[in-house]
């Protein structure tokens, strides 16, 4: 039993006049009527939808930003999906608890930390393949969690060694081993549909609720998957009818190719073709949104995408700044990014007009990256006014 050394834990404490505990098994209706949650797992989903003040009064509309990084499990809005994909592989009979049963994923990092975190929960192990240029920290916590974890060089996606690839490979290994019983289950955010419909079954329904039955004009997101930006899209647009009368924005960082998917139909621009560098990689500081590739969980939301908005990593920094000064808001590089886009799209809407986006990480995530440069920026700056000041001073 996996509890079994859980008194070792204790040191030497008697349990001799102890009967075996009563309150184990299924948590009370009456519990839950009262809002106990059962196990990690009741803490995702249901965010809180928060009014970013400084922004709306900037903007003179409403900002409204949904705090995904309060999912409890692994921070992120992938908790959401990766709990969708472990129900899935259950529901299949593909993951069994306690039989040693691995799964298997390729991610930048989020999905890996949601994943990790509910194998822990539910009686299996993670290993996680991840490029090696994402932020340390992540890798780090994933170790802590206990997940196998192989950071690898970035590589095309039709290279063997590519992140994605490696996970599935490594998974189908361990599946066709005849020394264990147990099997590796690759999830496959990127191209599973368990992913955009987690976001269809709940971050749509809960936006749809907490804009009071859809009062918004527009639902602004980046794409790593693209799951959040199809899930959602599809909800508002298609199974609640608001169709053309909500504007759904892809905010996309620099480097990544689906900006010009969305205005032009094609990846990029002749002269963005011409780069020498392959096209493998954004070219950018920022995590978990920008690809190079139509992913399936993007493309099943492509057609309902009205319009696309490019942030620089120099726009996202100093969002992110801006935000910790003026709201005490602390995020990732993907939420900045989503912030600035969402601040365009309603400088180009009606006054009054409500836009809706996703915060969905915190910033202690970025630390040795995104935020180092955030930092820097800030020494810029100071840099900056001084020279400015004595220049003054000399005139
Ligand atoms: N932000 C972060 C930090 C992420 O890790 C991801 C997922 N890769 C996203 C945003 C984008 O979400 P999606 O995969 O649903 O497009």
């Amino acid at each position: 039993h996996r509890h079994g050394s859980f008194f070792d834990l204790l040191g030497p404490v008697s349990l001799e006049d102890r009967e075996t505990a009563s309150s184990h098994g299924e948590l009370s209706a009456l519990d839950r009527g009262h809002g106990i949650v059962d196990g990690i797992e009741g803490t995702i989903g249901n965010t809180p939808l928060v009014r970013i003040r400084s922004l709306s009064e900037a903007t003179g509309c409403t900002i409204l930003a949904k705090a995904e990084f309060l999912n409890g499990a692994g921070g992120s809005p992938k908790d959401r999906v990766a709990l969708s994909m472990i129900q899935a592989a259950e529901e299949e009979g593909l993951l069994v608890p306690n039989r040693g049963d691995v799964i298997y994923e390729g991610t930048v990092g989020s999905t890996g930390i949601s994943l990790a975190t509910l194998a822990r929960a539910r009686g299996y192990r993670a290993h996680i393949c991840m490029p090696d240029d994402v932020a340390v920290e992540k890798s780090e916590l994933l170790r802590h969690l206990g997940a196998e974890v192989e950071r690898v060089p970035v590589a095309p996606i039709t290279d063997p060694g590519h992140y994605v690839n490696l996970a599935r490979a490594r998974a189908r290994a361990h599946s066709a081993s005849p020394d264990t019983p147990s099997r590796g289950v690759f999830c496959d955010q990127f191209e599973s549909l368990a992913n955009y419909t987690a976001h269809m079954r709940t971050t749509g329904p809960e936006i749809w609720a907490q804009t009071g039955g859809g009062r918004l004009d527009a639902f602004v997101a980046g794409a790593g998957t693209g799951g959040t930006l199809s899930g959602v899209a599809k909800y508002l647009k298609e199974e609640r009818g608001l169709g053309s009368a909500l504007r759904v924005v892809l905010a996309d960082p620099q480097g990544s190719g689906l900006y010009h998917k969305v205005r032009h139909g094609v990846m990029w621009s002749p002269t963005e073709r011409e780069g020498t560098r392959r096209r493998t990689q954004v070219d950018s500081l920022v995590e978990g949104i920008g690809v190079n590739r139509v992913t399936g969980n993007f493309e099943v939301g492509r057609p309902l995408v009205d319009d696309a908005v490019r942030v620089t990593d120099e726009q996202a920094l100093r969002m992110a700044r801006w935000l910790v000064e003026h709201d005490g808001i602390f995020i990732g590089s993907s939420s900045a990014v989503n912030c600035v886009a969402a601040v365009v799209t309603a400088l180009g809407l009606p006054p009054g007009s409500r836009v809706v986006t996703i915060l969905c990480d915190t910033g202690a995530r970025h630390l040795s990256k995104f935020w180092k440069h955030a930092g820097a920026l800030e020494l810029e700056d100071d840099g900056a006014g001084k020279k400015e000041e004595k220049d003054g001073q000399r005139q």
